[in-house]
């Protein structure tokens, strides 16, 4: 047996349960790892609250991200040996459908992620196949890298395979302060790209200044769209990033210089905007949606950390004991950078 965060129920933090699960049994070409450290992110509060749409058994294991120790592996593996650090990439893809073949795993229909449909990272032990698993960077804890594996992974795909951006070229960042926000500021500032970031409180805007922001909004007390009109000198934002959905959908579209590209990965507030199409044709912009990413791009995010000594931004650690505190502040919204529970 092991400790482990699971959910018995759907409801509130009443169905989250902190105890015993049975420890997994390896099969051939997984590794087994010794957990460390796994963060929360929305879909755990998904989840928790409903799990709707998702194919899943109860009791399952919650958490998608993490980082450990590989205890045990296949003899012939060569990428990994027993001791290594590693971060894990939550999602299992089948490996022979059209999408995994042209190398797009995240869009593969029978895609397993961890936390979602089947046991996840919140927990001492977890066995995932081997090609989920990677090097973490040397200059990380594994709290740091375990941030990578969804945040920082979903803002890289959003930032350079679908919006495709470029150094020259300034972007639009909806809420920061959550995860994904915060990953890509990270990034983009490391390509050197212009980041404008948008919250409702100043002292997030503050903290995101510091990071490297180079134009804050309050959508409180500012028009978002006049503020990003002044802070570009009236051209607008070639990127735009947001995972919010309808509350800012149409300050968004406005914010865009012709030819501009949005991409969303999140509809935090509804997903029923209005599409303003003859704004989307007339002023040709690209609407992009984006979930995760793949295994190649997790490589390339690797690589990109290792070279840019990229450190994520982790708001609290908590014990898993503490698990429950943990999702209460998920939920407040409060959050500054991940969450972050040690194993
Ligand atoms: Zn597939």
């Amino acid at each position: 047996m092991m400790q482990a965060v699971y959910l018995n129920g759907h409801g509130g933090n009443e169905v989250v349960q902190i105890g015993q699960r049975p420890r997994p049994t390896r099969q051939s070409g997984e590794v087994l790892l010794r957990m460390k450290a796994a963060t929360l992110n929305q879909v755990d509060l998904y989840m928790r609250n409903s799990g709707a749409g998702i194919t899943h058994t109860l009791p399952q294991i919650m958490g998608l991200d993490g980082a450990g120790v590989v205890h045990e592996i296949d003899a012939s593996e060569t990428r990994l040996k027993v001791g290594d650090a590693v971060l894990v990439h939550p999602g299992v893809s089948c490996g022979r459908c059209e999408f995994c073949l042209r190398g797009e795993g995240v869009l593969c229909p029978a895609i397993a992620y961890l936390g979602e449909h089947r046991d996840g990272t919140l927990s001492e032990w977890v066995s995932v196949k081997a090609s989920n698993v990677f090097a973490k960077p040397a200059h990380l804890s594994f709290e740091q890298a375990a941030v990578l594996g969804v945040t920082h992974l979903t803002a890289w795909r959003m930032l350079f395979t679908k919006a495709q951006l470029k150094p020259w070229e300034t972007i639009l960042v909806f809420g920061i302060g959550g995860g994904v926000s915060l990953a890509a500021l990270q990034l983009a500032k490391l390509t050197g790209a212009k980041v404008i970031v948008t919250s409702r409180d100043d002292d997030k805007l503050a903290r995101a200044q510091q990071l490297g922001a180079d134009g804050i909004i309050n959508s409180t007390t500012q028009d978002v769209v006049k503020s990003v009109m002044a802070l570009t000198d009236g051209r607008g934002v070639d990127v735009v990033i947001e995972n919010v959905g309808q509350a800012v959908w149409s300050s968004a579209m406005k914010s865009l210089v012709r030819g501009g590209r949005l991409v969303t990965c999140g509809a935090t507030t509804g997903d029923q905007p209005p599409a303003d199409l003859r704004r989307i044709f007339i002023r040709q912009l690209q609407i992009f949606g984006s979930t995760l990413g793949d295994l190649h791009e997790m490589t390339d995010l690797l690589a990109f950390c290792n070279r840019t000594q990229l450190v994520p931004v982790i708001d609290t650690t908590y014990l898993l004991a503490q698990t429950h505190a943990a999702l209460d502040k998920l939920s407040s919204g409060e959050q500054f950078g991940k969450l972050v529970i040690t194993l």
